[in-house]
């Protein structure tokens, strides 16, 4: 790649990630290209964003209609394609809820946060407040997101956080943590950068019943298990419960910014009390609407369920023929990953598949993520996983 672009980068931009040394430059579906005209396929739809595949042109289409209209002109008025896109989400969801539309899950979770500790609040006073969430939970890098987020080692700096965060080791835990404060749990039904670390389903149904009885709500945070990519619309769906709060973010702007929260308490918050200036624009919200269209199509004429089982049993294959090296094959629909036996062998693996052509994503400590576009062809996958063979073999 061009050493400037390197350079620029490096004098420019804060030095917050760890990147690599490759610049893309195009893509169509799951198959990329880079700035030395290497080609690529993508098991990682950038991190479970690029839902409908790179370039995916129906959704170019619906970009460039709305962007030679009207781009953005504030939430003081009407915005038909946000009030079309609340719609199709909530009706697809099955849930009777209300959507706020923001820019990336961070900031959804924030408003999910703040919709129960108004819950919480009786008469003005703040009566509950307490927000339970889960060990190698992942929320966000907001001051109060990454303070949910129950990672310890993300807590080093940046503090005062905000009071209120309590952590549970395991599901089993959480009945146990609640109190009079208690106003809300917030989980993820298949922790995603925690190392796709599914929950027992029974548990999952047993906590919901739970905290319905004591009034305290459940908040699923499905910033990267919604919009299909778990199987169902949601993983709530999978999951067959009915939780009080959901938020949404990554697969449903196919890459146009986006998040929402979603709650069936619609009348918690007012006129006033939450807004944000970009979110649920034009833009936005006719990128999601185009990626709803695409996905909701692909859901019903089977193709999604028929590429699903197959990544899935290619997959196995993969974990089958590679033991020695992975303990584990765990996750849902294009949300997989495979526990390999420890971090050094994983980021060979990292390495040795881009060297080979395909992109994989590390989750956790030692487990090799697959977030495929959901869109990704039977020849695409398989030439991925030639491409992830060949680069075991090579280990
Ligand atoms: C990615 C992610 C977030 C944060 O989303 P941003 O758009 O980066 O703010 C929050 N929760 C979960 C479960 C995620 O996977």
């Amino acid at each position: 790649m061009q050493e400037s672009i390197k350079s620029t980068d490096a004098q420019y931009v804060l030095p917050t990630y760890a990147r690599q040394d490759i610049a893309f430059v195009s893509g169509e579906n799951a198959r990329l290209k880079d700035s030395e005209g290497n080609e690529y396929i993508d098991f990682t739809s950038g991190i479970g964003v690029v839902s409908v595949g790179h370039a995916n042109p129906e959704m170019s289409k619906a970009i460039c209609d709305q962007v030679s209209k009207i781009t953005h002109i504030s939430n003081l008025y009407q915005i038909p394609p946000q009030a079309e896109c609340a719609r199709r989400i909530v009706q697809q969801s099955g849930y009777a809820m209300k959507c706020f539309f923001g820019n990336s899950g961070a900031e959804a979770n924030e408003g999910a946060i703040k919709i129960a500790r108004k819950y919480g609040e009786v008469d003005g006073q703040v009566k509950r407040y307490k927000i339970i969430t889960l060990e190698h939970s992942f929320h966000g890098r907001t001051i109060t997101a990454l303070k949910a987020t129950g990672q310890e080692a993300m807590h080093n700096y940046f503090g005062p956080f905000p009071d209120g965060f309590v952590y549970a080791k395991s599901i089993d835990e959480i009945e146990g943590l609640i109190d009079d404060h208690t106003v809300a749990v917030m989980i993820e039904l298949v922790q995603g950068e925690g190392g796709v670390q599914p929950l027992d389903r029974e548990k999952v149904q047993a906590l919901a019943s739970a905290l319905k009885a004591k009034d305290v709500l459940l908040m699923v945070d499905e910033v990267q298990t919604g919009i299909y990519r778990t199987g169902e619309f949601l993983a709530s769906n999978l999951y067959d419960i009915e939780p009080d709060i959901i938020t949404l973010a990554k697969g449903l702007g196919g890459g146009v910014p986006i998040g929402v929260v979603m709650t069936s308490k619609t009348a918690t918050l007012g006129p006033g009390d939450h807004g944000s200036t970009f979110g649920g624009n034009y833009l936005s919200t006719a990128a999601a609407n185009a990626v709803l269209d695409v996905l909701e199509a692909y859901k019903q004429s089977g193709q999604l369920d028929e590429a699903f089982l197959y990544f899935e049993s290619e997959l196995k294959k993969v974990f089958e023929s590679y033991r020695n090296l992975f303990t584990e094959a765990v996750g849902f629909g294009m949300m997989r990953g495979l526990r390999v036996k420890d971090a050094e062998t994983l980021a060979r693996i990292i390495s040795g598949a881009k060297t080979e052509g395909v992109l994989v994503l590390k989750a956790g400590r030692n487990t090799l993520r697959f977030l495929p576009p959901l869109t990704i062809s039977r020849e695409e996958m398989d030439e991925g996983f030639d491409r992830l063979r060949r680069a075991l073999a090579a280990l």
